[in-house]
């Protein structure tokens, strides 16, 4: 008899992850945000936007990377001149990011972009209940077709709500984005993704889950003015974890300071720790400690290098010794525990083999190629969009041991 109640663990639920927040689906490009589709990739880029053979450079870069959507900023006529030019050159959905002037946003609207960011909040004029600026915005978007994200930022709320709730707070930020939802709605227009920014974790966490209980429009995620990495990436990952696992977020960007071809990678880990986008093999490895077996760096490392560029969601735990080594082996798609200078090799939760330690890189690959094999149906099957892509990784149930 426990003095703990234990009935609680029985009706736990004990597959872990909580599913994707309902949310519409936007079409922005080629691309299709919210509902069931992945979370997106996005950047911005540094460059001056009307220098185009500049822009167009780095958008590439950053299409290399992995980026799925790019934002560019449109803060003068001559940026907003160009962006027919970059659109002509670029294979991803192009943003135009608009601050403080509706004419801007007005003029951006006369090109090809796939979508407009627009904060509402420093567009509209002081006191103006009619909330006409935007309004004028909305109405060339749903006549041209494009989707809009109404970006609210903390750092930028409006002053009556800054009133009302005392500073931009989350209830505060939600406010402000339902109140141009409702104004966009009240035109028929319903082409909207939802971003809630703050450079503070809490309020960030906390105004996307509030929106989220309250709106099924996406949301666009991300923690602003993140800093400086590896700080930035840190805090990133701090903030946009709690959100993605409520299972909030529907495009993702990591603000970081400088190059934004960094923010890829940092976002699609985010989004593999996460499980909500694994693309890559997820690779288990131990501290190492007194107690280690085996060259373990060594391994890695060379696992790391066979196994790069790989699409495929499956997961090798590789510990140093026999203390946790056969658990965690079992719980992966494959797995090592290595004791004395040896590997015991693990497939699927069960022992296949024993290898020598200069063996156990080959021993690895191979399994990899067998569970490829096996499972490539299967991954096909749960993404045909993406190949060697799913939600979620790896073996979840121990196998029953008898006795
Ligand atoms: S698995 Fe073994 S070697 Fe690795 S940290 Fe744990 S006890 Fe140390």
């Amino acid at each position: 008899m426990s003095r703990f109640d234990l009935s609680l663990l029985e009706h736990a639920p004990r597959v872990p992850g909580k599913p994707r927040h309902k949310t519409r689906e936007v079409r922005v490009g080629d691309r299709v945000i919210g509902g069931q589709n992945p979370v997106a990739v996005q950047s911005m880029t540094t460059s001056d936007t009307f220098d185009v053979e500049a822009t167009v450079k780095q958008i590439h870069a950053l299409e290399e990377a992995g980026c799925e959507l790019v934002r560019v900023t449109v803060p003068k006529p001559e940026d907003a001149g160009a962006l027919s030019a970059i659109k002509g050159r670029i294979g991803i959905p192009l943003i135009c990011d608009i601050h403080f002037d509706y004419k801007m946003a007005l003029a951006a609207l006369d090109h090809p972009v796939d979508k407009i960011r627009i904060n509402p909040g420093n567009i509209n004029k002081a006191n103006d209940p009619t909330h006409d600026r935007f309004r004028q915005v909305v109405r060339k978007a749903k006549s041209r077709g494009i989707p809009m994200r109404i970006g609210v930022n903390a750092g930028s709320l409006e002053r009556d709500l800054c009133e009302k709730y005392g500073f931009p707070c989350p209830p505060a930020m939600v406010e402000s984005a339902l109140r141009y939802i409702e104004v966009a709605e009240s035109e028929g227009y319903h082409d909207i993704i939802v971003s809630l920014k703050s450079s503070d974790v809490l309020v960030a966490v906390e105004a996307y889950r509030l929106f989220a209980q309250l709106a099924d429009y996406p949301t666009h995620i991300g923690i602003t003015e993140a800093g400086k990495p590896p700080y930035a990436v840190t805090k990133s990952a701090a903030g946009l974890a709690p959100i993605l696992l409520d299972g909030i977020g529907d495009t993702i960007r990591i603000s970081l300071l400088g190059d934004p071809v960094p923010e890829i990678a940092a976002a699609y880990d985010i989004l593999q720790a996460t499980q909500r986008r694994v693309r890559r093999p997820e690779l288990i490895a131990c501290p190492t400690c007194g107690r280690l077996a085996i060259d373990l760096e060594k391994i890695i490392a060379e696992l790391e290098q066979r196994l790069s560029g790989r699409r495929l969601p499956v997961k090798i735990s590789v510990l140093g010794c026999v203390v946790n080594g056969p658990g965690e082996a079992r719980e992966a798609d494959i797995g090592i525990a290595a004791g004395n200078g040896k590997g015991m090799v693990y497939r699927n939760g069960e022992e296949v083999r024993r290898v020598d330690e200069k063996d156990i890189v080959e021993a690895l690959m191979e399994e990899v190629a067998r569970w490829e094999s096996e499972n490539a149906g299967k991954i096909a099957a749960a993404n045909p969009t993406r190949p060697g892509e799913l939600e979620g990784l790896g073996r979840r149930k121990l196998p029953v041991v008898a006795g």
